[in-house]
């Protein structure tokens, strides 16, 4: 119908680009890249999945760091929809999974409500990938049944929060915190202050994935004095629980073979 209205309407694919490593990018993610005319991509994805677009493509930064917003969440939503508009094959590649602390929801709901067609390609979040590159397994049989994703991103000045810290501190075996690293010591005082012991294991994971991936343990106790002596910054994720002792014994990625 568009079509013969002289209008094609093009689509836009919501991608999650994985964790860093450019080989977590999952299949239909990557073709979707080869065939696109626009990507539109954040801050945390790597350069190497960007040379997989077309040379005729249309590359689109709009990075945020919590910093410095290149463009407004409003804007990038525009974005989306005039590029679709225009009856491109639009890519939003977006780090991790999409819908995980990335506003994808938010950015699926503006392209329904204006009646655009989309899809949905989940990726590899990092809240499981960081770990699982450390050597930590968010589950195991004999120390964890249940894990649980939360943002560490809320500002601590706020009177409410949205986190039920009570429950959250001792009502799940393994706690992974996202975009937690300037607000670590608020995190922790309230793990603390809802009835974690102190003594229970905690690991940074810094650039998960990533060459430079880095990794910090310590406990409730003394991981806020470790992570500033070593100046921990973003992007990292914290997990908490029992399972970080596991590290000690599966850690993989230092010990990797040559042949890989
Ligand atoms: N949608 C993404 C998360 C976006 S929020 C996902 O599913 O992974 C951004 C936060 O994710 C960062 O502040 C950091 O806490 C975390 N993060 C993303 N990539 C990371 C990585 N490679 N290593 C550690 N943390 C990472």
């Amino acid at each position: 119908m568009a079509e013969e209205l002289g209008a094609t309407v093009g689509k836009v694919f919501l991608v999650g680009a994985g964790p860093g490593d450019p080989g977590l990018i999952t299949v239909r993610g990557l073709r979707l890249l080869q065939q696109a005319d626009v990507v539109i991509y954040d801050h945390l994805v790597d350069e190497r999945l960007l040379a997989e677009v077309p040379r005729a493509a249309e590359l689109i930064y709009v990075g945020k760091l919590a910093s410095q917003h290149t463009l407004r969440q409003s804007e990038i939503n525009i974005l989306l929809v005039v590029k679709a508009q225009e009856g491109k094959r639009v890519v939003r590649l977006k780090g991790g999974d999409p819908f995980v602390f990335g506003r994808g929801g938010e950015e699926a709901q503006v392209l329904a409500g204006s009646g655009i067609p989309f899809e949905v390609v989940p990726g590899v979040t990092s809240a499981i990938a960081a770990p699982a590159y450390a050597g930590i397994p968010v589950t195991h049989r004999a120390h964890a049944s249940s894990f649980a994703v939360i943002t560490g991103h809320e500002d601590p000045t706020k009177p409410t929060s949205r986190l039920d810290w009570e429950k959250l501190a001792t009502g799940v075996d393994t706690l992974i915190c996202l975009m937690g690293a300037q607000n670590l010591t608020h995190i922790v005082a309230q793990l603390l202050r809802h009835g974690r012991a102190p003594e229970t294991p905690i690991a940074l994971v810094r650039w998960g994935t990533w060459p430079t991936q880095e990794t910090l343990v310590g406990t409730l106790a003394d991981i806020v004095e470790l992570a500033a002596a070593r100046q921990y910054g973003a992007p990292a994720i914290a997990i908490v629980g029992e399972v970080v002792r596991l590290r000690d014994t599966i850690q993989w990625l230092d010990n990797r073979s040559p042949v890989e």
